[in-house]
């Protein structure tokens, strides 16, 4: 695949950009693959391309059953940040926003990661405890955040209103390197780069059965056919039990819709992501200048991805608390995802009791952030047939085994 390079912009000027080539090829599945991936959301397609990468295993299918991307991949709120509490949570998290740092070079496709930093407002004393020990924790675990001070988080985010009608802005917690990146870029970089390795994303093709013999994955029943492997992830999100069923066990997963909305483009008015946890509601504005805006989840089990009407309201009414200069914007569009959340709010990355078929779920409302991270600890399990040890901490078991990892502060509103 030819690079992509100021000179080849140049070139492609200079002929009308007729030479442009596919960003990735469209092949029919073949019969058989050393492994093969269900589901090329972001998760999927960086597990596909660190499986190439760093293990050499390239014969490889990722089978979606919609678009590349077209998941909660390509409908999220791009927030990146690895302020979590619990170390194994703070260590895959960092890695992936390692990882997001040189993403662009490394894929040779811009993925826009922009490190403005992030902020999640305290409103309570209770939030000034949480997140000073979340900043003490982080610095034990390299991350880099600090608790900043009201005049510090009004420096750098001028149209917050600090003594809101309900809850006045106490401080933050504050990461400078968190930030967002662009979504589709992201998944699209993986899924070129993957194709660029001679792997097969095969589009519009459901997984409709995984098939077993002994005990063990044989391969899987597709709209286009069976196809055979020994080497099985489902990563899938919102869609996790549905696939689980069909590979014969129970996952503690609920599956819910998450949604977000964007506003008309303004001139550029806030260059920080701002996170309003207590009255629940976060913005960060787009490149085009759009505020991009997220909100809850609903509070019943469904697979839409559109999100219940009250939460637009009470989301909107939160930010306008916050930013009382948004309170005449239009609103442009609004959408949803079905998100996957299990009860500590932490992901799952594990073996599954089917030999060969690993599972890579439960990011739920903020996973984005965790793609590059996730893609090379999931490579690595599926790889080695055992947890690798960024991994090892999400596996399965923890939930009959009692070892939660508690992230239900870093992840509960935030994402
Ligand atoms: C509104 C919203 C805002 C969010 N904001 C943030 C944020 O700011 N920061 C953050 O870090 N995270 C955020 N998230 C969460 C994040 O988007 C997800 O955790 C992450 O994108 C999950 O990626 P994935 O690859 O696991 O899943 P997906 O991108 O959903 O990909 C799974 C793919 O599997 C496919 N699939 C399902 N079943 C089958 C089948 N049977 N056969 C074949 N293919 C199948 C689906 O079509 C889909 O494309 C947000 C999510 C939503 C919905």
């Amino acid at each position: 695949m030819r690079k992509y390079s100021v000179a080849a912009i140049v070139r492609e000027a200079l002929r009308y950009n007729a030479g442009w080539e596919r960003a990735w090829r469209s092949p029919e599945p073949k019969k058989q693959y050393d492994a093969v991936i269900i589901g090329a959301g972001g998760h999927g397609l960086a597990t596909a391309y660190y499986l190439g990468k760093n293990h050499g295993i390239k014969n490889v299918a990722i089978i979606e059953k919609g678009w590349l991307g077209g998941g909660n991949t390509g409908r999220n709120t791009t927030i990146i940040r690895s302020n979590y509490l619990q170390d194994s949570s703070a260590a895959i998290y960092e890695k992936a926003r390692s990882l997001y740092e040189t993403l662009s070079q490394e894929l040779n496709y811009n993925v826009m990661f922009s490190p403005r930093g992030v902020m999640m407002l305290a409103q309570t004393e209770h939030e000034i405890r949480g997140y000073r020990r979340t900043a003490h924790a982080n610095n034990l675990q390299g991350v880099e955040t600090e608790f900043i001070d009201p005049k510090t988080v009004k420096k750098l985010c001028p149209i917050i209103e600090l003594s809101g009608p309900r809850f006045p802005v106490l401080g933050a917690l504050w990461q400078p390197r968190g930030g967002t990146a662009r979504h589709d870029a992201v998944a699209w970089g993986y899924a070129r780069a993957c194709s660029d390795m001679g792997m097969d994303i095969i589009q519009k093709c459901e997984v409709t059965d995984i098939l077993k013999s002994n005990g063990k994955v044989v391969g899987v029943e597709t709209t286009k056919g069976v196809i055979k492997t020994h080497n099985l992830g489902i990563i899938v999100a919102g869609n996790s039990s549905i696939l689980a069923e069909k590979a014969g066990f129970r996952l503690p997963i609920e599956s819910v819709s998450l949604q977000a909305l964007v506003s008309e483009p303004v001139k550029p008015c806030m260059d920080v992501v701002v996170m309003a946890n207590t009255v629940h509601g976060y913005m960060s504005q787009s490149d085009k200048g759009e505020m991009v805006i997220g909100g809850g989840t609903d509070g019943f089990n469904n697979y839409t991805q559109r999100g219940s009407f009250h939460h637009i309201e009470e989301t909107v009414r939160a930010l306008i608390e916050t930013f009382p200069i948004i309170s005449r914007l239009k609103m442009l569009r609004q959408w949803g995802g079905v998100v996957d959340v299990t009860g500590d709010r932490s992901p799952i990355i594990s073996k599954t009791p089917l030999e060969g078929c690993f599972i890579n779920c439960g990011w739920g409302t903020g996973g984005f952030k965790a793609i590059p991270g996730s893609g090379w600890a999931m490579a690595e399990t599926m790889a080695n047939g055992s947890p690798s040890q960024l991994a090892s901490a999400f596996s399965l078991d923890r939930f009959r085994e009692g070892r939660f990892i508690d992230e239900s502060v870093a992840a509960g509103v935030a994402h």
